[in-house]
């Protein structure tokens, strides 16, 4: 900040700026936030320790249901020249095509999105850069100091700072770990063009529950086709080395239906891989504060349901929420606690776990009951594959006799 003799001010001089929502944390879930907050007319302001969200790997696809809700809240036009869509996926199950299915999905590099939705932030809705150091919160008034001394004082504290933990810490909000190293998300680029692939997109699941892999995934970013594969394994495993080492090797052994229309699986660049634990909140139901996306809860990328949660968050507080807390005085716990009761949240919150706990245990439990399950999955699908090949034959002229 400067005077008006254009010397620097100390912040922590200056008055605080005053909002009437402060989000902390700049990634999907808080930027889009405070980007449909401030097209309302909302003073809102939105706080991150880097200015360019770097390019780590996380979600790269979403499905039409949360590309109707950005579109509902008025993110549309920012994130569809970020995503390349796709219509028409191969689905391989028990080594042979499985189905085609005929669903948008639409892929993009998680740090371009992000980057991409912070440059579409409405002018009255900068980003600051810095990092909180102090918070007090409370029925009335939040204060932030920043680590250049800026003092940022609000009625309502969101906290979207993802897997980070020291500002939930500060303000007392405790992270319940319900399944620690759940699963690991592996991401590549593969050698070869989208274009060179024999199919637009893939997903291929594993044979044999021993090989503990979910499903790996191959779809277009722009240019690049780029590989998921989710596996119920840990980072520190033999498994994960030798996959780093010769990500090629196995994967053409893993999955030989799918090889030779993958490129053989050469792969381009460095193999990324991130463990990820299910965790839950506790202490967050306080005046003041409200948590949200990863901030809140983490679930698995295998059944692709964190953006869900993150959208409903985002859609919830923007649309019901928050507009009906600032009408009236005050920021207590009753008033946080209709977003947490939130039938809408609850049941997607809840359905994410459900889904990211069942995921793993249909993939590689071992017990009776599991095994029947599969047993039962697998023969059904063993006949609709079955059916499928019988029509086609049917289908097929007959040959004429000479
Ligand atoms: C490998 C991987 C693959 C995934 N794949 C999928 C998928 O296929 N489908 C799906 O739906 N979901 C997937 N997810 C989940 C999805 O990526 C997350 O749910 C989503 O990105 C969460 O967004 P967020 O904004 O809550 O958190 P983030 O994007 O992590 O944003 C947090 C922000 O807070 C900032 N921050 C942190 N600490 C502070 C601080 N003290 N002060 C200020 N700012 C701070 C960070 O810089 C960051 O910008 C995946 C996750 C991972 C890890």
């Amino acid at each position: 900040m400067s005077t008006a003799q254009g010397r620097e001010t100390p912040a922590a001089l200056a008055r605080p700026a005053e909002v009437e929502v402060a989000i902390v944390g700049a990634g999907l879930a808080g930027t889009s936030l405070a980007a449909v907050l401030g097209k309302s007319g909302h003073k809102v302001a939105l706080i991150d320790p880097h200015l360019v969200h770097h390019d780590e790997f996380r979600a790269e696809k979403i499905g039409m249901k949360q590309m109707r809700v950005f579109e509902k809240l008025g993110l549309g036009p920012a994130i569809r020249p970020l995503v390349t869509p796709m219509t028409d996926i191969h689905v391989f199950r028990l080594g042979q095509l499985f189905q085609r299915q005929r669903k948008w999905e639409f892929a993009f590099s998680y740090g371009a999105l992000v980057n991409g939705m912070r440059q579409a932030l409405p002018p009255q809705v900068p980003l600051t850069v810095g990092k909180v150091v102090e918070v007090s919160t409370g029925p009335d008034r939040q204060r932030l100091v920043l680590t250049n001394g800026a003092v940022i004082e609000a009625r309502l504290l969101v906290v979207a700072t993802g897997y980070s933990e020291a500002l939930r810490r500060a303000v007392g909000i405790e992270r319940v770990e319900e399944s620690k190293a759940h699963s690991l998300s592996i991401g590549f680029d593969l050698a070869i063009t989208p274009q060179e692939c024999a199919y637009p997109a893939v997903t291929c699941y594993a044979r044999n529950p021993a090989d503990r892999i979910a499903y790996l995934s191959v779809f277009p970013i722009g240019n690049r086709l780029r590989g998921n594969m989710f596996v119920y394994r840990t980072v520190a495993e033999e498994w994960t080395r030798a996959f780093r080492e010769n990500p090629q090797a196995m994967l053409c052994e893993l999955m030989p239906e799918i090889a030779r229309q993958c490129g053989n699986f050469a792969v381009a660049g460095p193999v990324e891989v991130r463990q990820v634990s299910l965790t839950t909140t506790r202490e967050h139901r306080r005046a003041g504060v409200v948590t949200i996306g990863d901030a809140f809860w983490t679930t698995c990328p295998t059944p692709g349901i964190g953006i869900n949660r993150v959208v409903t968050d985002v859609e919830r507080l923007a649309s019901s929420y928050i507009p009906a807390w600032l009408k009236t005085p005050g920021m207590d716990a009753d008033k946080i606690c209709g977003f947490y009761d939130d039938p809408v949240k609850v049941a997607t919150d809840k359905a994410g776990m459900r889904s990211s706990i069942y995921a793993k245990r249909i993939t590689i439990e071992t017990g009776l009951e599991w095994r029947l399950r599969r047993l039962r999955n697998n023969t059904a699908r063993k006949l609709m594959i079955l059916g499928r090949k019988i029509r086609h034959r049917d289908a097929l002229p007959t040959p004429s006799v000479a």
